[in-house]
């Protein structure tokens, strides 16, 4: 063992450091069947109203308010997509369905149910609203409106809007390539036999899980070896192709972690101790070409909470999202939280509702190799480096990974 000669920062100043480095993505265009999930690059106006016409929201009979109460004679219809090219006169109606254009003349529709019809004759209430049961052109967007917003991640509802106003394509940001690679001799491929003392790689998948979530295009880069020049090789034939390299393992003090010097090697290295836990030997580097690196510890746990506290917010930089972080709420501790002395602490809790509030329960034992610890929780409690236990029915500020029903 040595030891490290990399200051050990304070946990939120290295995400500071780490979204500050990390740079925003190009521009392309998707079209509408490619862009769920997307980040939307710029600002979307309406150029045309919503919708295009006045248009029936039901079915019923186009006529003037004025003529409330009267018998009117039917001119034609005015279905969906065949409007009724005549005016509505006064003492004249039009046959309208839900979706027809209201034809010139009508300032608002019956329903058919509130109308006695015989032959081509229609009898209507005595009260009619002018601009009832239609809506208007230009109701629901009108030209210049904003529509979508940059940063917006687009999901049902967004892509609808754009496919409502008539856009195929939508200008997004790139998708960050990202390669993952697990370090470590003691690793074996899932679904293979290892040898006496190996055990599976287990966070290539947790972690190939997470850049998904996160939005990331992933190249799986397997398992290295705890050797500098093999490590070197995986790397390199990578980093042509990628925005960000995410490695496991291998970056703390023991003599067979080989990450730290391969990342000074290949870039600067700006965060290599964090006041955290779990995750302390966490590394940032950035390098040439605008690329970056993670260099995420070996520990299950370690890996994905590291991953929550730094690369998450940093790939969805990458993406311009407007949202980095998950939600921060606070939460009612019911349990007694022991902090660290001179490190942040993401506890992992269980939620549950009382009231209006979030209790938060442990979820065990916190131990950096207990994934089971992970498994199931809904945030991460952020516990400040102190000595004094958080008395349970403390508040404290959570990250939300998700709610209790
Ligand atoms: P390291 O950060 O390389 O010192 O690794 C710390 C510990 O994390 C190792 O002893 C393993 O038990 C575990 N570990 C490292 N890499 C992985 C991996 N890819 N999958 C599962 N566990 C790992
Ligand atoms: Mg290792």
């Amino acid at each position: 063992m040595r030891a490290s000669t990399y200051p050990l920062v304070d946990a939120d100043e290295a995400a500071a450091v780490v979204l500050e480095r990390v740079p925003v993505l190009g521009v392309e265009q998707v079209h509408l069947r490619e862009a769920w999930g997307r980040v939307l690059a710029e600002d979307l106006a309406g150029d045309a109203p919503l919708p295009p016409f006045p248009s029936s929201a039901v079915d019923g009979y186009a006529v003037r308010a004025a003529d409330a109460g009267k018998t009117l004679r039917v001119l034609g219809e005015s279905a969906a997509g065949r409007p009724f090219d005549g005016t509505v006169a006064p003492g004249a109606a039009a046959r309208i369905l839900t979706g027809g254009v209201l034809p010139d003349g009508a300032d608002c529709v019956v329903m058919v149910e509130d109308v006695r019809l015989s032959g081509d004759q229609v009898t209507v209430p005595s009260k009619l609203v002018s601009g009832s049961n239609f809506h208007a052109a230009g109701a629901d967007l009108k030209p210049g409106d904003l529509i979508l917003k940059a940063g917006t991640e687009l999901g049902a509802a967004e892509i609808g809007i754009a496919a409502a106003t008539n856009r195929a394509q939508l200008p997004v940001r790139r998708r960050p390539r990202v390669a993952v690679m697990s370090t470590g001799d003691e690793l074996f491929e899932v679904g293979s036999t290892g040898r006496r003392g190996q055990i599976p790689d287990s966070n290539r998948w947790a972690l190939l899980a997470a850049l998904r979530e996160a939005g990331a295009d992933v190249e799986v880069l397997g398992i290295a070896p705890d050797e500098a020049e093999a490590l070197r090789r995986f790397v390199s034939d990578a980093l042509a192709r990628i925005d960000a390299l995410v490695t496991s393992g291998g970056v703390s003090v023991g003599t067979h972690d080989l990450v730290k010097p391969l990342l000074e090697s290949l870039g600067t290295v700006h965060i290599g101790r964090v006041k955290l836990k779990p995750g302390k030997p966490f590394t940032f580097a950035t390098l040439a070409g605008g690329k970056v690196a993670f260099g995420l510890p070996g520990f299950p746990v370690s890996s994905l909470v590291t991953f929550e506290v730094f690369v998450r917010p940093a790939l969805r930089k990458m993406q311009g999202f407007a949202q980095l972080h998950r939600p921060a709420l606070p939460v009612r501790l019911a349990y007694d939280a022991k902090p660290t002395a001179e490190r942040t602490e993401y506890q992992r809790v269980t939620l549950r509702r009382e009231g209006k509030e979030l209790l938060a329960d442990t979820t065990g034992s916190q131990s950096s190799s207990r994934l089971m610890s992970l498994a199931g929780a809904h945030a991460l409690v952020k516990v400040p480096a102190g000595n004094e236990v958080l008395k349970a029915g403390t508040i404290v500020e959570a990250m939300i990974l998700s709610l209790p029903a």
